[in-house]
């Protein structure tokens, strides 16, 4: 059957609907998910609650939103007290062997990498334009970030280049451009406060040229910033975003008005400084724990330092990300996981509701993980609940837009069109 025949056949089962204006492919082709409706259910669409509603997926991508009447043809879920949204976005991981189902298993559908191997890129760039069935989520990432030797990361038993005085940067960076960077990630860290060692960090006129080549290629670029000094400095040589909250101290009207001005998004990864309570919180969750797997339980139980006589990262952090987004500075959610305490897909139920203490709204939070990423870093087909879009979808019992942690009663999780089986591997 052609696309064009399959469609009508779709579209006549569910006449007078708005509908995408794209061919759906037979359920054969493919390997593509069958058609199902999602029926009588509250729908988050990305941005806002639009009612109850019913919502038509075929081939893969969402057909049609509203009041549908379903035939007999497709299979119903009943959504009576639940609520679909679109599936998440981790705008902050780091991705390695299995993370990419740990991440799906939690409704973590496309994850964000902020720094990691190259080698998976060409692979990760085929499958995420494919709607086949598949137990990962979709991968996007900086590639190699941009560092000096001895600075941060340092991770030892892994090399990569690292940009000195001699490197030519408008070269560098069009090698992690070659190598498949989807954006450029680069490190403003210059350690301390004591005991904790200073680091070598990029000059600012090395960092401003960094991004500048960055925005030459067509790539965004994304700016490692744990300080305010710093997050200023990046604003000011035009990052597109940066991908952690400053918690060294609380910015002040001026400060913020400046990062609103240079049009960043922020990413504040809260999960990173809050020690352990959101591990600890997911940990004693009759909803999430079932779910894990053992990468995941190991990290939730691992004990970030605590360091006495530190300032408190997470109630500066978290005031500065109220203040950010009073201003109007897109916040977008992330988890940095595996890092300190964090592990991919669950730990994004902890940071979500970081994001709700730190002031935003339960609304504000999952777009937040929807459609501010999807706008914020171009990913055209998905994000949203729209027709046309990407079936990338998650059913929770509640409502989390009124109580954030509604979000970790999953009752069916959807990529690509097809169910996600959340049995965790042995
Ligand atoms: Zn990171």
């Amino acid at each position: 059957m052609s696309h064009r025949a399959s469609r009508r056949r779709v579209l006549s089962l569910v006449p007078g609907l708005a509908v995408a204006a794209v061919a759906v492919p037979s359920a054969a082709a493919a390997g593509t998910g069958g058609s199902f409706v999602i029926r009588d259910v509250r729908i988050f669409d990305g941005r806002q609650v639009t009612g109850r509603g019913s919502v038509l997926v075929a081939g893969g991508r969402i057909v049609a939103v509203g009041d549908l009447s379903p035939s007999s043809r497709h299979r119903v879920h009943d959504g009576e007290g639940r609520t679909l949204l679109p599936g998440l976005i981790d705008c902050h991981v780091h991705s390695f062997e299995g993370s990419r189902a740990d991440a799906l298993r939690f409704g973590v559908t496309t994850e964000l990498d902020m720094f990691s191997d190259p080698s998976v890129l060409a692979d990760a760039r085929r499958r995420r334009r494919s709607v086949a069935r598949t137990d990962q989520a979709d991968l996007w990432s900086a590639g190699v970030g941009v560092t000096v030797p001895g600075g941060h990361p340092l991770r030892p038993g892994w090399e990569f280049p690292r940009v000195t005085a001699d490197t030519d940067i408008e070269r560098f960076v069009a090698d992690r451009v070659a190598e498949g960077s989807d954006y450029v990630k680069v490190i403003l860290e210059n350690g301390g406060p004591p005991p904790r060692p200073a680091l070598p960090t990029l000059t600012t006129d090395q960092f401003r040229r960094v991004i500048a080549a960055a925005h030459r290629h067509r790539r965004r670029a994304v700016v490692h910033a744990e300080k305010l000094s710093l997050a200023l400095t990046a604003v000011r040589a035009a990052a597109d975003g940066l991908v952690h909250v400053f918690w060294d101290t609380e910015g002040g009207p001026d400060d913020i008005a400046e990062i609103r001005r240079g049009g960043a998004f922020v990413v504040p990864t809260l999960s990173v400084v809050d020690r352990g309570i959101g591990a600890r919180d997911l940990l004693a969750d009759a909803r999430v724990t079932p779910w894990l797997s053992g990468a995941q339980r190991y990290l939730l139980e691992q004990r970030p330092e605590d360091r006495p006589g530190r300032p408190d990262f997470l109630k500066v952090g978290s005031a500065n990300v109220r203040r950010l987004h009073a201003a109007g500075v897109p916040i977008l959610a992330g988890t940095d996981a595996p890092i300190r305490a964090n592990a991919n897909g669950v730990s994004m139920l902890a940071e979500l509701a970081h994001l709700v203490r730190a002031g935003l709204s339960p609304r504000a939070a999952l777009a937040a993980a929807t459609s501010a990423p999807a706008r914020e870093f171009g990913l055209t087909d998905r994000g949203r609940i729209a027709p046309g879009l990407r079936a990338d979808l998650l059913l929770v019992d509640g409502d989390p837009t009124t109580d954030i942690t509604d979000l970790r009663a999953i009752t069916a999780i959807w990529k690509n069109g097809h169910p996600v089986d959340r049995t965790p591997p042995e």
